[in-house]
């Protein structure tokens, strides 16, 4: 079968490659014909060598929908043909942290698929814990309206629930990028009474606009952000998700928030964040930061059948198989212009 297999040593670091089509090797094993797949920001980050634990001559990819091709024999929940949605996170639901719901932090899987272990951007895929890592999906769901549940939508609803929003409570959204899209639709279904979209991006603010995910949108180059929220809400933020990582978001983030408000972070960032403590004494914030524990696909495939969660528009280009080089090179340098793209299968 065909797979795009990354190399550190060559040059360029990706190709496309016969390998074996996967095999099962474990009884909690399911073997997925892949459907559909995206190009997550993760991937450029180990074909750009910052992911140490990304192991070299792997297939690449976590992010896809498929086909259950074959199961282990203790797959009972789902059988051959099942259309499934795949977690990025592989998890065995029994060790320490699976039993708190930290699945990111599950001891015996985590960040497997296209990281440690062959993942997505192939014909077929070797899926561990299948169990717990597949959600099947509903009938009036397509591949493409389920493509996003496993990674960045469910990153958004979990930087949304870490920032525990109430009735009333106006959120900011700090990143209209993908993630920071999903945080958005995720901030309004738990209840959120206002959310401000904040990027510098005027192209992705216009999108969300275009969406209705958010109530104000605001673009730092051309406005003053804390004067500006100063007009919406008297007392700051109540909750801040931080979903864009750049130099000066976290520092915006604190600022922004109001006494005893909560900074929920679902960045990743490339450099150290300061945390000025004695500047921000008195003000009493709740800071909480996390990889995905990806634990709400069930819930979020259901609000995605009942209409309640669209994430279509973000495919913006779609590309076949066999040149899923172009769409990396694409994904990679048309961030203006691209969100995600589609791999079709
Ligand atoms: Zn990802
Ligand atoms: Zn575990």
């Amino acid at each position: 079968m065909k797979a795009l297999i990354y190399n550190k040593n060559s040059n360029p670091k990706i190709a496309l490659k016969e390998i074996s089509k996967p095999e099962l090797l474990l009884d909690n094993d399911a073997i997925i014909k892949v459907n559909l797949s995206s190009i997550c920001t993760s991937d450029l980050h180990i074909i750009e060598g910052f992911v140490p634990k990304a192991k070299n001559n792997i297939v690449l990819g976590h992010e896809f929908v498929g086909t259950v091709e074959k199961l282990g024999k203790n797959v009972k929940n789902f059988k051959i043909g099942d259309r499934v949605s795949v977690n990025c996170e592989t998890f065995c639901n029994e060790c320490f942290f699976c039993k708190k719901g930290y699945i990111n932090n599950c001891t015996n899987g985590g960040w497997l698929l296209g990281c440690s272990i062959n993942g997505c951007q192939a014909q077929y895929v070797r899926v561990p814990y299948a169990n717990n890592t597949l959600t099947k999906i509903n009938d009036n769901i397509s591949d493409k309206n389920a493509l996003f549940v496993g990674d960045i939508l469910s990153s958004g609803y979990f930087g949304a629930k870490m920032c525990e929003i109430e009735k009333n409570d106006t959120i900011a959204i700090i990143g209209s990028g993908p993630v920071g899209m999903c945080a958005m639709i995720s901030a309004k279904i738990l209840g959120a009474k206002e959310i401000i979209a904040i990027d510098i991006n005027q192209h992705r603010l216009d999108i969300a606009k275009n969406q209705n995910l958010a109530d104000f949108y605001l673009n730092p180059n051309d406005c003053n952000i804390e004067d500006e929220i100063k007009k919406i809400t008297k007392y700051g933020i109540d909750k801040v998700i931080e979903a864009a990582g750049a130099k000066d978001t976290f520092e915006l983030a604190w600022k922004i928030a109001r006494p005893n408000g909560i900074v929920g972070i679902v960045a990743m960032y490339e450099e150290n964040q300061i945390l000025p403590l004695p500047k921000m004494y008195g003000k009493n914030l709740t800071f909480k930061t996390g990889g995905v524990d990806a634990i709400y696909c069930r819930e979020l495939m259901d609000l995605i059948s009942k209409n309640k969660i669209n994430t279509d528009f973000l495919i913006t280009h779609s590309f076949k198989f066999e040149n899923i080089i172009e769409a990396y090179e694409f994904f990679k340098s048309n961030k203006d212009k691209c969100l995600k793209v589609a791999i079709e299968y």
